[in-house]
């Protein structure tokens, strides 16, 4: 329990500290989209050309804002009164392929059950936004960073769509060097085979690249996938992968839930809180 509110209240001052950001960060400029693929049913892979200026680190995100007409079309449809939309999505490729970049964007339907509109701005990418459209994006925001200096294995845990930070950060390590010597462990929790995202991608570099180790676990398979790969919530898996006390550094993005329950259990296998980190769970904007 008490841990449970020192990470809402962690949240917390991260979503403060987010927002303060987000009031100095004007500076939105326009990328043109270049490419648009399917990675799943619901996820895709966004691929823009940034001016020449433009620079990120690995494992940052940035805001997109959905074009005032599109609001305004929304607005008049569904009865909302949304004025001006921006949603955070992290850079998916290294910063190396600027002015080049990827966002890896998952549709987000209405809950269910629920008579209210779907998310307005996945809803936008996923159905409206096509080759040679532009973009506006703010400037690079958030850290991904973990301490260098250390030969800790680097824990990476992504729910879904939040592999995205994690795709930009690997494929940097591989082509700098950097924690050549750490043993880098990817687990990606998804409902299903169909759900699991560029997993052709994350099987080679596991079978590539000597310290790297990919473990994705399905929380619902059903008999078509035939998986006999690992099964269950993140935290569970986990916890059969590395019994007993861990000694990582560990980076974490999904859905609040699973960072929640995640982040428990690393801190009872005894790694310290400034070794966890994640993005702001949420990021007030307007
Ligand atoms: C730091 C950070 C990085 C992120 N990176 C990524 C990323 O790389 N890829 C990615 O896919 N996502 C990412 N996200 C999530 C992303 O920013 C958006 O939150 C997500 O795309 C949904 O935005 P939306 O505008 O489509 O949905 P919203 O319009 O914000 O709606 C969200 C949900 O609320 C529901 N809703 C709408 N109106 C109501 C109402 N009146 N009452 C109750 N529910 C309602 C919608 O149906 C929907 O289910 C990231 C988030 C953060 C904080």
């Amino acid at each position: 329990m008490a841990s449970t509110h020192r990470l809402e209240s962690r949240a917390l001052l991260l979503l403060f500290a987010a927002a303060g950001i987000l009031q100095a960060a004007g500076g939105f400029v326009e990328a043109e989209v270049v490419r648009i693929e399917s990675l799943t049913r619901d996820v895709k892979r966004i691929r823009v050309k940034f001016p020449a200026a433009y620079t990120f680190q690995a494992g940052q995100f940035a805001l997109f804002r959905v074009p005032g007409k599109f609001v305004e079309e929304w607005n008049a449809k569904y009865g909302t009164r949304h004025s001006e939309v921006r949603r955070p999505y992290s850079f998916a490729s290294s910063p190396a392929r600027l002015p080049y970049a990827d966002f890896i964007i998952k549709l987000v339907p209405a809950p269910p059950g629920k008579d209210v509109p779907p998310g307005i701005c996945s809803t936008w990418v996923h159905r409206y936004l096509k080759i040679g459209d532009r973009v506006e994006v703010g400037k690079p925001m958030g850290s991904m960073a973990i301490s260098m200096d250390s030969t800790r294995a680097i824990v990476l845990v992504a729910g879904g769509a939040g592999v995205a930070p994690f795709v930009g950060l690997l494929e940097y390590w591989f082509e700098t060097g950097v924690n050549q010597r750490r043993t880098i462990y990817l687990f990606l929790g998804v409902r299903q085979r169909q759900n699991l995202i560029l997993h052709e991608q994350l099987t080679a570099w596991a079978r590539g690249k000597h310290n790297f180790r990919y473990i994705p676990a399905l929380s619902n398979p059903v008999p078509e996938d035939q998986w006999a790969g690992e099964t269950g919530f993140l935290h569970s898996v986990l916890d059969r992968h590395f019994p007993g006390t861990l000694d990582a550094d560990a980076l974490l993005a999904g859905s609040p839930a699973m960072m929640q329950e995640t982040e428990r259990l690393l801190k009872s296998k005894g790694i310290p809180p400034e070794q966890i980190h994640h993005d702001p769970i949420q990021v007030q904007v307007p």
